[in-house]
């Protein structure tokens, strides 16, 4: 099917608090994610917009199953993520991969890049003798020039641009079809930035990825995805083609994000926000539309009732004003 990942009213709340806390009355539920519904094409690549806060590494874990949803379902590939189980789990976990953010939240400082990339092939039950030559493939991938010079050395001997690319040779080594990149760039210089995002775009062109890509920078969501998604404390307040968003943004919030960006300059994408830094204490939302008490145009209805996606024209908004 043309659809590979299917989304439905996903929910990912947590108590906090904690047990003593319950016993006082004073736990309270974090809306991680909060009825989220999107669909994703084979080979589409879609970015996941927002603050830090926002939820969107929470739906980024759901996708990947890291985490189970507490309401809703997933479907990859039209089966339902929470009935995917043992070894089934172990296909899955080939199928869709994870590149993080942090490149040591992937590899192992005491490892030689050799034994980081032979785990997931020694995991998956690749042959030994096929190993060396599977890596030596993934680096070339990643555009790391003569990879065989890296295979002996350690992480702290890599560059951050470098180890980056390791990071995305230990996700592809495995050849998934979708994968899932958190910040990948980051926590790097913004000298070597382009540089990884273009090697990401290269090889998901090339091996037909589907991708999703979780930023809090629009310059660079705009830089890699065809198709952009605005969460705002748990919930989905705009979906659209990219350029249609970074050229008319809707909703009251996407218009705040494009505004602090001086687009097309990546460098200067650190502005503050129009209508101030930081999203509200997420264990107490207001209630109606969770952007109620930051949005400029808020009126009544704002406060009484949760404004739901609405199609406006090839877009969905999630606004009273729509
Ligand atoms: Fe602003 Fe109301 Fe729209 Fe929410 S629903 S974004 S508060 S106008």
């Amino acid at each position: 099917p043309e659809v590979l990942v299917s989304v439905h009213e996903a929910r990912l709340h947590y108590q906090v608090g904690g047990a003593f806390a319950a016993m006082r009355g004073k736990s309270t539920v974090v809306k991680a994610v909060d009825g989220v519904t999107f669909d994703i094409r084979r080979g589409e690549s879609v970015g996941l917009l927002g603050e830090s806060g926002c939820g969107k590494t929470s739906m980024g874990r759901l996708l990947l199953k890291l985490e189970d949803t507490t309401g809703g379902s997933i479907h990859f590939d039209g089966e339902e993520l929470g009935e995917v189980r043992r070894h089934r789990l172990k296909k899955f976990r080939s199928r869709a991969q994870l590149i993080f953010q942090n490149p040591f939240d992937a590899i192992n400082p005491r490892f030689t890049i050799r034994a980081t990339l032979s785990e997931p092939l020694e995991n998956a039950g690749i042959p030994r003798s096929e190993r060396e030559d599977r890596i030596v493939k993934a680096l070339e991938l990643v555009r790391l020039p003569e990879p065989e010079q890296f295979l002996d050395r350690y992480p702290h001997q890599l560059s951050g641009g470098q180890l980056q690319r390791v990071v995305m040779a230990r996700a592809l080594i495995l050849q998934p079809e979708f994968v899932v990149a958190d910040e990948p760039v980051s926590m790097l210089d913004v000298s070597v930035r382009a540089g990884v995002l273009n090697v990401f775009r290269d090889v998901r062109d090339r091996l037909g990825l589907t991708a999703i890509y979780i930023s809090h920078d629009l310059a660079l969501v705009r830089y890699v995805c065809e198709r952009t998604i605005v969460m705002y404390l748990g919930r989905i307040m705009e979906d659209g083609s990219t350029e249609d968003i970074v050229r008319e943004p809707l909703h009251p919030y996407t218009k705040a994000l494009v505004a602090a960006v001086p687009v097309p300059n990546p460098d200067q994408s650190h502005d503050p926000l129009p209508i101030g830094r930081g999203a509200p204490d997420p264990r107490n939302p207001p209630s109606g539309c969770v952007f109620r008490d930051r949005c400029p145009s808020a009126h009544a209805r704002c406060a009484s009732e949760v404004p739901e996606p609405r199609p406006v024209g090839s877009r969905l908004v999630a606004c009273h004003l729509f």
